[in-house]
């Protein structure tokens, strides 16, 4: 899962990092709302956390543009404590949840997840496909019943990718981009690495190499 936090605050940002890096997630900054707004259009996030008080563009005006012109990533906006006003313009502008500063790590982190199953319309942090069963908190992988695996970050933003989108065929770029961060070394190759161990764990047939256009994850395999 990918996101993108635009939020000038550098020291809130440094911390935002840390713990949604743990939290397993790939995720770029913006400083302003101007290149906030550039890159939530130009990029396929999973969620956006959106600071409202921003430089060159209010967090405002930066959400109704996105919504405006179609952009439906879900949005949680980060408010001033007690500005109930600003909470209230927020949903209207079209965000699907804020949270007030000073907020916990584990709240905004729980209300992410939250916002990405909803949008995936499962109800549990589990993800569930056939045999296999992720779990997103604690980063473990089951199938039928063998002892959980822990996998390492990257397995699980890999597995996580291909098990919400069945069927697909995933290029080896777009896994990039949901795996790594933006400005990461993104090299393609390293995909097969993390794709051959999964397959070590899942079976072969379950992560099919399509030539020339990357993969697809079987969500039935025969
Ligand atoms: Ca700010």
């Amino acid at each position: 899962m990918r996101l993108l936090v635009v939020e000038d605050d550098n020291e809130l940002w440094e911390h935002l990092k840390r713990a949604l890096h743990a939290a397993g997630f790939a995720v770029d900054r913006a400083d302003n709302g101007v290149d906030g707004e550039f890159l939530g259009d130009s990029e396929p996030y999973d969620a956006i956390v959106l600071d409202l008080g921003l430089p060159r563009r209010p967090g405002l005006e930066v959400l109704r543009n996105w919504r405006e012109g179609d952009n439906q990533t879900p949005v949680i906006v980060l408010t001033a404590r007690d500005a109930w006003h600003e909470r209230v313009d927020g949903l209207k502008a079209g965000a699907d949840d804020y949270l007030g500063k000073p907020f916990h790590m584990q709240e905004l982190i729980a209300r992410i997840e939250a916002l990405i199953r909803r949008r995936h319309g499962e109800a549990t942090n589990e993800l569930r496909s056939g045999e296999l069963l992720l779990d997103e908190e604690s980063q473990t992988l089951r199938i039928g019943d063998q002892a959980p695996r822990q996998l390492t970050a990257t397995e699980f933003r890999l597995l996580r990718y291909f098990m919400r989108n069945p069927g697909k065929p995933l290029s080896k770029s777009r896994l990039t981009e949901h795996v790594y961060e933006y400005d990461a070394d993104r090299d393609s190759n390293v995909i097969e690495v993390y794709v051959n161990r999964l397959r070590k764990y899942l079976g072969k047939e379950r992560i099919r190499t399509l030539r020339g256009q990357g993969y697809r994850f079987e969500a039935d395999p025969e």
